[in-house]
């Protein structure tokens, strides 16, 4: 686990005045990663780190001396488009450059006049998905989803004997992830009414979203050697907030023996920016498991883990329907949940996909699976919101969603913050749903 520092003090301020505004995703304190360029331009993508409402073009920062000499390798790292070769440096090297920056950033630095030239407002930057996403695991580490879904397609036996043994996870589709912003078709599939005879292929009726914590592999593990629990999160560079949509007919059909397929490769968005661990130390819990449940094995179970394995991180997803756009109607808040309430934690995540020798590669990312709590305004899906379709929720201008309509936009947003520490934030998953193809 990683201890606070002078970077994680909480009455640090800085030279860039929008930084210090309380609530600001990205105070000092923050310091995510992104993968940006200026918009409408030929730029080249690259690295760059969010300060308040601007950019720290991290080559130009490097280009105009504002880094000790020791940090040259690492700084060329993030001259590349993907944040791979950085990940792969390690927990102490992300650390080096983390408090170099802390330092140049804050209020009175020397930097300054170097730094202000290298700033990009955020509003004048495009981003891309800042890795290079080899294999992408969807984990399903939130009892509450697993139970109220369970229940929706095995009434009798919610919960299979396996979940709370195993962090439960699939393979999922990397090619289809893509950064906050875009819009994407609405799929088509295999549907099969429960009374028909016979499958049919058409447009998806039931989309949905999942509201999801996504997790980037930093260094990886050599094939064959497992990653013990504890050293786990050494591997983790960073957490995003992770929109996976789904096809809930699709998956009705096709999900039984092997899982879902062809219900969840379609798309899937992440916030363009990736808080490192580094970043949530402040924000860390104890994690639990119910003294009535089965403990975990002893692979997946430590006295670190137990002591702050679970990260207090708030999720919330905003709906925007065509009609509310249309009358210039904000996004509307429809669940609000929190990681702290996972099942599982990351380094169990970790432990458990490496447990048999699988090597874990930088840029790898797990998706948390949808992050539910136990009341009807905190679950991560419609799924469960509308109990499988029989009951619509409502909104604020009488609009009734069983399923997401086309034109509807989901905003995800995701943040931290505690009684000794400022508020973080991650930015959002934002995507928009478009008519299916040929119809
Ligand atoms: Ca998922």
């Amino acid at each position: 686990m990683i201890e606070l520092n002078e970077t994680h003090q909480p009455e640090l301020t800085s030279w860039v005045v929008s930084a210090n505004d309380e609530s600001s995703d990205f105070p000092i304190q923050n310091l995510p990663f992104a993968i940006f360029k200026r918009k409408d331009t030929a730029e080249n993508f690259r690295a760059g780190v969010a300060i308040g409402e601007h950019i720290v073009d991290l080559k130009a920062a490097h280009k105009a001396g504002v880094f000790s000499m020791e940090l040259t390798p690492l700084l060329k790292t993030l001259y590349k488009p993907r944040l791979n070769k950085f990940m792969s440096k390690g927990r102490a090297a992300w650390s080096a450059l983390r408090l170099e920056l802390s330092r140049a950033l804050r209020s009175g630095s020397d930097a300054q006049a170097q730094l202000e030239s290298c700033l990009v407002p955020q509003t004048h930057a495009e981003y891309k998905v800042p890795a290079r996403i080899g294999d992408y695991t969807d984990f399903y580490t939130s009892i509450n989803h697993a139970t109220n879904v369970g229940k929706l397609f095995r009434p009798d036996n919610p919960l299979l004997p396996n979940y709370q043994w195993i962090p439960i996870g699939y393979h999922g589709r990397s090619s289809s992830i893509e950064v906050s912003g875009h819009g994407f078709h609405r799929p088509h599939g295999q549907l099969k009414a429960p009374d028909a005879d016979t499958p049919k292929l058409a447009p998806c009726k039931r989309l949905d979203y999942e509201l999801e914590v996504g997790i980037y592999i930093g260094s990886g593990n050599k094939l064959g050697h497992a990653i013990d629990l504890d050293q786990a999160e050494d591997h983790v560079f960073g957490l995003c907030v992770f929109n996976d949509w789904s096809a809930r007919d699709i998956q009705a059909w096709e999900y039984q023996p092997l899982g879902p397929f062809l219900s969840k490769s379609f798309a899937s968005t992440v916030s363009p920016w990736i808080v490192t661990m580094e970043a949530l130390a402040p924000y860390r819990q104890a994690w639990s498991r119910p003294s009535d449940h089965p403990q975990p094995l002893p692979y997946l179970e430590s006295h670190d883990n137990r002591n702050a394995g679970a990260v207090d991180m708030h999720l919330e997803v905003l709906l925007q329907t065509a009609k509310m756009k249309a009358d210039g109607v904000a996004a509307e808040r429809v669940a609000l949940s929190n990681f702290n309430q996972s099942y599982w934690t990351i380094s169990q995540m970790v432990a458990h996909h490496s447990v048999n020798g699988c090597n874990l590669k930088p840029g790898d990312f797990f998706g948390s699976g949808t992050q539910s709590g136990t009341s009807p305004d905190s679950v991560g899906a419609l799924l469960e919101a509308t109990e499988g379709g029989k009951n619509p929720i409502t909104l604020s201008n009488g609009e009734k969603r069983t399923f997401l309509e086309d034109g509807d936009t989901v905003v995800l947003n995701g943040w931290c913050d505690s009684e000794n520490a400022p508020r973080i934030g991650f930015g959002t998953a934002e995507a928009t749903v478009l008519p299916a193809i040929n119809t």
